[in-house]
């Protein structure tokens, strides 16, 4: 009895429990949707693998300076967008917002540059930015990306580097691919041509929005991203960074054009293409598909040779690129690129004790050949069994009653026709596994 019936006094219904809902920003991917990413992520592995990339399993979690110094403290993922908190030893640790910076200091941290230069690497996984969400923007969001460290900073990794994703995309079948390129300078003539754009910038500061005026300041590279129509004729206007590039990084850029010809990869020319981090030199190129509305950058990427030594290691020429896999993924489904989700191949409708025993044994059997197989816990009318292998997609049903079980003559019913066939034990193993999925494969 409890204590409130013991006292006479009635007990409080209890509060409804609260339902929990993922947080703002934040997605359940779903069993529709898994065999789609495990796709991407396999053809990921896949194609980088013959590109001689190596993947790298980097931590989540990172000192908050690594990002602030790499990415750039005056940037607005480093100045409101990462989730940083408190250690147990006080210092600041943050979520992810990116892995360029990881990959650097896993180089330095595991001496990377002893090994063989330059060192290819990959890595996909979760990234952390509290971003305003919409469609195609989240706050845990998922970049697939490489990295090419060390060596020199020879066109041609450029130009792989860039082979390498437009051949992964393709393998994809990603629709309405454009490739966007534009060289942004060394650092010595790319300050020489900020200090040129920012004095054009001030004759116009008043005709620009706010936003814009006060990138004249910190980032007048910036300025060229402005997607507001009213900044546009005025964008058109400005000098271009091509005409300021030194021989140098000319003759680079240059390079790198001809050897994506080359490798019969199509790009256009986008001198007003800048990346929005801090690190980038030279070659940056963006990569959009169709089907995504105004957030239809798939990729990013670009040079960044200081970036290692910024990081405390030594000099060090790097390149990389990250796609958002959540757009590549939403692309695919909006152009139906995508493969449906798999369904059963057998679903085993048994009834009777004895059926059941020869149920699992099939069930193992089947698996051991590679089939997907359901094997229903409890027993089923085979009306209920035949309608549940339907909804489950599967293409064959088993039929196992006891009369199958004592006459030896298994029932297999094709579910797209309704056509049955009866089969005895190993002929209709043996009819199975010559069709099944790892048979297949051999052949
Ligand atoms: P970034 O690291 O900012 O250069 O972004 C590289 C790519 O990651 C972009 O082209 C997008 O495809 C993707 N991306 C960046 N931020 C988000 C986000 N908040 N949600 C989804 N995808 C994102």
């Amino acid at each position: 009895m409890s204590d409130s019936s013991a006292t006479g006094q009635q007990s409080k219904p209890a509060a409804k429990p609260r339902k929990f809902q993922a947080i703002k920003g934040v997605r359940d991917l779903l069993p529709a949707e898994t065999p789609l990413w495990n796709h991407v992520e396999e053809t990921a592995h896949a194609v980088f693998g013959t590109f001689g990339f190596s993947e790298i399993r980097l931590p989540i979690l990172e000192p908050t300076e690594l990002f602030a110094r790499s990415i750039g403290l005056d940037t607005d993922v480093v100045s409101k967008e990462m989730y940083t908190f408190e250690d147990r030893d006080e210092s600041m640790i943050s979520l992810r917002p990116e892995a360029t910076a990881s990959v650097c200091r896993a180089y330095i941290e595991h001496h990377m540059q002893q090994l063989p230069q330059p060192v290819k690497l990959y890595y996909m996984g979760p990234m952390f930015r509290r971003e305003r969400p919409q469609k195609g923007r989240y706050r845990q969001f998922h970049q697939i990306g490489a990295e090419v460290l060390g060596g020199n900073d020879s066109p041609g990794i450029d130009a792989e580097v860039i082979e390498m994703v437009m051949t992964f995309f393709d393998e994809l079948e990603l629709q309405g691919l454009e490739l966007d390129i534009n060289s942004i300078g060394c650092r010595e003539c790319r300050a020489k041509y900020v200090e040129v754009l920012r004095s054009e910038l001030q004759k116009v500061k008043d005709k620009l929005g706010a936003d814009s005026q006060r990138r004249i300041d910190t980032n007048p590279l910036r300025v060229l991203d402005s997607k507001l129509p009213g900044e546009q004729e005025i964008i058109a206007r400005l000098p271009h960074m091509a005409a300021h590039l030194c021989a140098d990084c000319a003759e680079h850029f240059a390079e790198v054009k001809r050897q994506l010809e080359l490798r019969g990869v199509i790009y256009r020319e986008n001198w007003r293409l800048v990346r929005g981090l801090d690190y980038y030199m030279r070659t940056t190129f963006e990569i959009t598909a169709q089907g995504l509305g105004s957030q239809n950058a798939v990729c990013g990427g670009g040079r960044y040779d200081g970036l290692v030594e910024l990081l405390g290691g030594p000099p060090t020429k790097g390149i990389g690129f990250a796609i958002g896999e959540d757009r590549l993924i939403l692309s695919l489904q909006e152009s139906s690129k995508a493969p449906p989700p798999p369904g059963r191949d057998i679903y085993i409708a048994w009834m009777g004790d004895k059926a059941f025993a020869t149920a699992i044994r099939a069930a193992k059997d089947l698996r051991g050949a590679g089939y997907r197989v359901e094997l229903p816990a409890t027993e089923q009318k085979f009306g209920k069994a035949l309608s549940q292998a339907d909804k489950l997609g599967s293409r064959y049903a088993l039929i196992l009653g006891d009369d199958e079980v004592s006459s030896g003559e298994w029932t297999l019913k094709t579910l797209a026709d309704g056509s049955q066939k009866k089969y005895s034990e190993s002929e209709l193993l043996e009819y199975l596994r010559e069709t099944s999925p790892a048979a297949q494969q051999r052949t």
